[in-house]
């Protein structure tokens, strides 16, 4: 049952019309609030010690005493039973004063701090709320701390104001609790909550709001937090279950060490120990009849490509087609160019199927992935969208994987598939993050460069270092190199950037390398286009290739060994990095210079940082330091993420421990048909975990 909003003390029906507009319909929505911050209730004696804080006062007004100009503040003496003292209030006095009656009690939300005032205090007006004459008032004043919550929205523009709002919350929790007292029943199972001796959900949803002593915050949010990231794991848990257990997946359990030993031979290198130990994990899964997968990570250039080869070549052995899933064309193309070279010494057929074909191309290729002449098609995640008919597929690889949305599993099955799926990105994931962004898949990761890597020379460099920038990259181009130069884009004023992209472009060819061949190639040219630049580029016709981000990931063009990154600050570290590992591919010492426009500390921190290391791991987890988990590289819009009392930064081992709990849960009862588990089960039922509840299915 739940409460009509207008009806709770405090709020009546104007007010109740912003609540809804914000989401809380109901007088029970109040309990799931989380404050910003608290303001510690003081008395007027204590107030010289809290220099610079924001406290509240109560007390009665004993005088009010208007200003001779208007720009002066009409004063408010109130007093409690250890002093008292006078609040200025700015701002039109006569309606000010009209707030307030002498010898009532009021509470004052003030900030102190210094002043050489004869009191030696400068108190500031935040907030004042009248006191009720009742029972409840008395239960309140008793808190020593009162919580603040964030007044977003329409409740900034209403006449809630901070103090109210907490009051109303706190006669939220009295009346729901009165009504139904089993309102903030446990929802973790009992066994863990002792285990981990953490406190009752009913206690830490009370003490988060009004906590008795300062302590009581942090111990109430680490157990909010670990529900969330218990159901998280849970829901995580279900989906990866249910994955295996919904249909059998494929085993390739026929032996093709033969083909594996002879396109290995084939290779030009040898495989690094991470690259093998990548293979013999993916083969695992493969043999076994439960539906694979597996996510691969792997730093830009670790080589995942030939792993995912490996275990291309583990499907078509036993008889399947795989398909292989790129982000852009531009990576399509060139994966399809590789893989031909690696695979036809080994007597395999890979097709290309991308947007812009011809027709008749097309439906050749069509025609033969159908009647199963082709073993490896590679294309844009259109290849498993359109009307593509495969004969048999067996095993999906899906490069890049951040590039794609939620991933298009769903779409296979339609199509009546249900093949093994690897995921590839090369955007190093803290293991935090991984653990709930991509819990739901097994991980291999290949944490090893091949030996022959130079390390890659990264400067940080202002806009005025530009000549000298231009010169050096003159040198290293009449050397024979080719370089890239990079500017941002954002998608929001996409044709801004665009417009500066193009202009920056028309300098370069024109006034500052008339004499070099200048290319440039953006998210909006056409795949013809896109396509011939890329060419000439890999031939070495272009010298300098101008961009926008279009050429993140995956292009592989060793020859070029200069990266030139403008207004880096806008990008994210790992981006950067991903950019950076454009160059590198090569025998030869390659640069990235960052040109940053602005240079204010957190964006000279985060480029140091690539400076100093190549590891993307370590980027990542910085990355994700600075810019809180919820930035990194978007995850906040996806909406997965969004904790109200969770900080990775801080809860990594509450990660750890919930995950751990949640599987070991879920393993063991699959359907949550445990009566001890029956608290978990309900909560799926609950409209509250409808976020939780769209990722078990997505
Ligand atoms: P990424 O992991 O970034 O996708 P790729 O698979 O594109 O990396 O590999 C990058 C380059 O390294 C390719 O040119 C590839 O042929 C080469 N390569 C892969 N494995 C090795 C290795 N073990 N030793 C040397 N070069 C390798
Ligand atoms: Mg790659």
């Amino acid at each position: 049952m739940t409460m009509d909003l207008k009806f709770l003390k405090g709020v009546g029906e104007k007010r109740a019309e912003a609540f809804e507009k914000i989401g809380v319909m109901h007088v029970e929505d109040f309990l799931r609030f989380i404050p910003r911050t608290y303001l510690k209730r003081i008395s007027v004696r204590e107030c010289p010690a809290y220099i610079e804080e924001n406290v509240v006062v109560t007390g009665e007004v004993i005088d009010i005493s208007y200003p001779k100009k208007e720009t002066q503040p009409l004063g408010i003496a109130l007093r409690d039973n250890t002093g008292a003292v006078e609040i200025p209030m700015f701002g039109g006095s006569e309606f000010r004063s009209r707030q307030f009656r002498l010898g009532e009690k009021y509470s004052f939300w003030i900030k102190i701090d210094k002043d050489r005032q004869v009191s030696g205090l400068k108190i500031s007006y935040r907030d004042h709320l009248k006191l009720t004459d009742d029972e409840s008032e008395k239960k309140y004043q008793r808190f020593r701390y009162i919580p603040v919550y964030e007044l977003s929205g329409v409740l900034k523009k209403t006449w809630i104001k901070p103090l109210l709002l907490s009051k109303i919350v706190y006669n939220a929790f009295t009346a729901v609790l009165k009504s139904n007292p089993s309102a903030l029943d446990e929802t973790v199972p009992e066994s863990i909550i002792a285990k981990l001796r953490l406190p009752s959900r009913k206690d830490a949803v009370l003490r988060i709001n009004f906590p008795a002593v300062s302590e009581d915050i942090e111990t109430a949010r680490r157990r909010l937090a670990f529900d969330e990231l218990f159901y998280l794991e849970i829901a995580l848990a279900l989906k990866k279950m249910s994955l295996k257990l919904e249909k059998k997946g494929i085993s390739f359990d026929k032996d093709v060490t033969g083909l594996h030993d002879k396109f290995i031979s084939n290779l030009p290198f040898e495989l690094t120990r991470a690259q093998r130990r990548a293979m013999s994990e993916i083969l695992d899964d493969m043999r076994s009849d439960k539906c694979m997968n597996r996510l691969l990570q792997g730093d830009v250039g670790s080589g995942k490509t030939v792993v995912a080869v490996h275990a291309m070549l583990t499907a078509i052995g036993n008889g399947y087609q795989a398909a292989f899933m790129c982000p852009t064309e531009i990576l399509a193309g060139q994966h399809f160019a590789s893989l031909t070279k690696m695979l036809e010494p080994v007597g395999i057929t890979v097709r290309l199927l991308i947007g812009g074909q011809k027709k008749k191309e097309r439906t050749q290729i069509l025609e033969e992935i159908k009647n199963g002449a082709v073993d490896i098609i590679v294309g844009t995640h259109a290849l498993i969208q359109e009307s593509v008919e495969f004969s048999s597929l067996g095993f999906v690889v899906i490069d890049e994987q951040h590039k794609f949305g939620v991933m298009q599993r769903a779409k296979l099955k339609e199509k009546g598939l249900n093949p093994d799926v690897l995921v590839m990105t090369a955007t190093p994931i803290p293991r935090t993050l991984s653990l709930t962004f991509y819990g739901d898949l097994d991980v291999s990761v290949i944490d090893e460069l091949p030996a022959n890597r130079k390390k890659i020379k990264t400067a940080l460099r202002h806009e005025k270092d530009k000549p000298s920038i231009y010169k050096f990259l003159r040198e290293e181009i009449s050397k024979g190199r080719q370089a890239y130069i990079v500017y941002p884009l954002i998608e929001e004023s996409e044709k801004m950037d665009l417009k500066s992209a193009e202009q920056h472009y028309r300098i370069l060819k024109s006034e500052v390398f008339p004499d070099l061949r200048v290319g440039m190639i953006h998210g909006r040219s056409d795949p013809e286009e896109k396509e011939k630049v890329t060419d000439e580029f890999r031939n070495g016709k272009i010298n300098i290739l101008v961009s926008t981000t279009v050429i993140e990931v995956g292009v592989d063009i060793p020859n070029a060994t200069i990266m030139i990154v403008e207004d880096a600050q806008r990008f994210g570290l790992s981006q950067l990095h991903q950019l950076r590992g454009r160059v590198g591919r090569g025998a030869e010492q390659s640069y990235c210079i960052l040109i940053a426009s602005a240079f204010d500390d957190i964006s000279q921190r985060r480029l140091g940082i690539l400076c100093s290391t190549n590891d993307g791991f370590r980027i990542a987890e910085e990355d994700m330091e600075i810019r809180g988990p919820g930035d990194f590289f978007g995850i906040r819009q996806s909406g997965v993420l969004n904790f109200s009392c969770t900080d990775l930064t801080l809860d990594k081992d509450l990660l750890e421990t919930a995950r751990d709990e949640a599987f070991s849960i879920v393993e063991e009862d699959p359907q949550l048909r445990d009566p001890r588990h029956s608290m978990i089960r309900s909560a799926f039922e609950n409209e509250k975990s409808g976020s939780l509840y769209f990722m078990a299915i997505a």
